[in-house]
Formats: structure tokens, sequence, C-alpha cells
């Protein structure tokens, strides 16, 4: 059988290691000071004030950077993922990350060049889950610190994937919704993205619905809080109401975005930060101005204006005269 012969590729793979890839810096100060300042988290120092780098950073030297791909001279070419690619020719297409545990031999210091190598540790049996039907594909990253005496395994990094079939393909978004759907008529008309809503903001997006801008409120202590959250960040009730805003407000601050023009939008694109007339402040597209005329302290207005053919509705602000 067919699938018998590649899965049999596929497992002949189990065990192959993968030749060396390189970091592209030598261990250094200023990356683990930003890693750390990132982390909020102390710079390690040793004994006699060598700087080393917090264990978890550990992925860190060897990563590609921005550019796919792009190892340090004399990396390997190999592709320690091949056995996935040999998956998706069998239609096994997708794939979810599972485990990623890091394990350490020591920190690594100042000055000290690393590289890993890669193992295909193992390929599990066929297993159907929630997300589709596939293998569990675990991958075994061993890093060293190179040494004149000999190189030092210093850490370990067991990833795990489930590379699948999805039980429920997603199908192509249908850009009519008559029944014209094998017609396609042109690329699909991208709409505008809608908010996550949660019971948290619900309110929120239920009154710009309604054409009410409202703002939540303590019953506690009477603080007004935007975002909405479940706890007053001033007294930690979990009681609220709301209040419905008059609408009026500022421009505080603002962003006009010129690139990358992403559709739907028009561009430039100016953005605000409202503070509304009650105190609190949130950010909105103003509409009815020129971008290069947005003014820090310009009275505005809210409206609210429909998108996505009346599926979606968003408070926008327009500026008035003070
Ligand atoms: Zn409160």
């Amino acid at each position: 059988m067919a699938e018998q012969d590649w899965m049999k590729r596929a497992r002949a793979l189990v065990g192959k290691q993968y030749g060396r890839v390189y970091a592209w810096d030598k261990v250094n100060a200023p990356m683990i000071r930003q890693w750390c300042e990132l982390m909020g988290v102390a710079v390690p120092v040793d004994a006699d004030g060598t700087v080393l780098a917090p264990a978890a950073m550990l992925q860190v030297w060897c990563m590609e950077g921005p550019v796919a791909n792009n190892y340090p001279p004399g990396s390997t070419t190999e592709n320690p993922y091949e056995v996935l690619k040999l998956m998706e020719t069998e239609g096994f297409a997708s794939v979810v990350a599972v485990n990623s545990e890091l394990s350490f031999e020591r920190m690594v210091r100042e000055g000290e060049k690393l590289y890993y190598t890669t193992r295909l540790d193992s390929v599990g049996e066929e297993k159907t889950t929630a997300l589709g039907t596939g293998f569990f594909v675990t991958l075994v990253m061993t890093f060293f610190a190179e040494q004149s005496a000999g190189d030092e395994k210093v850490g370990e990094l067991l990833f795990r994937v489930f590379k699948f079939r999805p039980a429920n393909p997603v199908k192509p978004a249908d850009s009519s919704s008559g029944s014209k759907a094998d017609l396609p008529a042109g690329p699909p008309k991208i709409k505008r993205s809608a908010p996550g809503i949660s019971d948290d903001n619900r309110f929120f997006w239920d009154g710009v619905r309604e054409g009410r801008l409202l703002i939540q409120r303590c019953k506690s202590c009477g603080s007004l809080r935007h975002p909405p959250g479940p706890v007053c960040p001033s007294c930690h009730s979990f009681e609220w109401d709301t209040l419905q805003a008059s609408g009026g407000g500022t421009v505080y601050s603002f962003v006009v975005m010129h690139y990358p023009e992403v559709p739907p939008f028009d561009h430039p694109n100016p953005i605000g930060l409202i503070e509304l007339d009650e105190g609190t402040r949130l950010v909105a597209q103003l509409v009815g101005i020129k971008p290069s005329e947005v003014q820090i302290g310009q009275r505005v207005q809210v409206e609210f204006n429909a998108f996505n053919d009346g599926e979606l509705v968003l408070p926008q602000f327009r500026p008035v005269p003070a």
C-alpha cells in the first residue's frame, strides 16, 4: 500500500542527525541585557564578573533572524524538518506545536560560541485528535559551546509537533452570498476585522450598535475605566455598571498610518487616542479631517458608522469647532 511505503520512509528517518546550525554572534552582554530588560529580570553575573546568559535564553543565540533560513556560514543546509515535508505530500498539511521543553547543563557565558545539532527523535503512531488525524513528531536540538578541548553540551530543546490532516478543513471564503459560488467574482472584498468580544467588553459593543458610547463604572468607588475589564483597578471590586458618554472629547494623541497599506483602510490613516470629556480614553479612527491637519487638543465628537454590509458598527471621531 502507498501509505505504508511513505510511512516506512518517514520512520527510516527517525534517529537521523542533522548538521550544525551556528550562532551568528558570540554570547554577548548587550543581547543579554536587552533580553533581561524585556523579561524584567536582573542580568546574571558570575563571581569573577563575567556576564552569564539566563538559561531560558539558550534558543536565542542560534536563531536565524527575521529572514527565514538565514544561517551563518558553515551551518548545515539539510532540512531537519524533512519528515514534515514528506507528510505534507501525503495530505497532512497542518501543523501545531505541542511541546517545547528546554533543559540545561549550565548557564552559558559571555564570549562563548554556540551551535546546535538536530536529531529526529520519534514519529508516533497515527492518532486522531479533535484537530484531525496525524502524527506526533519529536525533534531534539542539542546545544554545544565550542571549546578547544572538545565542545561541551550546554543544553537541549525537545520540540514536538502534531502534523495532521484537519478534521474540519476551512472552506475557501465565498465572496458572494448568492448561489453563484461556482463563478469567481474577482478577489474577495476585504472586510474590516471585527473586535474580539468577550463577557468583559460585550456591553461596549452592544452599546456601539445602539449608537451609545458606554464607559464602564465601578459600583463601589465610582471610578470610570476603559478598556473594559472585570475588576476595578482602584478598589478591586467586581461590581460595575455603565455610564453613557456624551461622545465629546479631545485628541489626546494620534498616529497617521502610512505603511504598510493594509486593506480595507484608506491611507494615510489617522488614528486618535481620544480623551472623552468624562475622563477615559479610547483608540478610534478619525474621520472628516486631512491626516496632515490632525492636532493634539482638537475637539472631536463620536459618530457611529457601519461597515461590512452592516455587520459591524464602529465608533469614530470627527473634528468639531472648539
Ligand atoms: Zn472601584
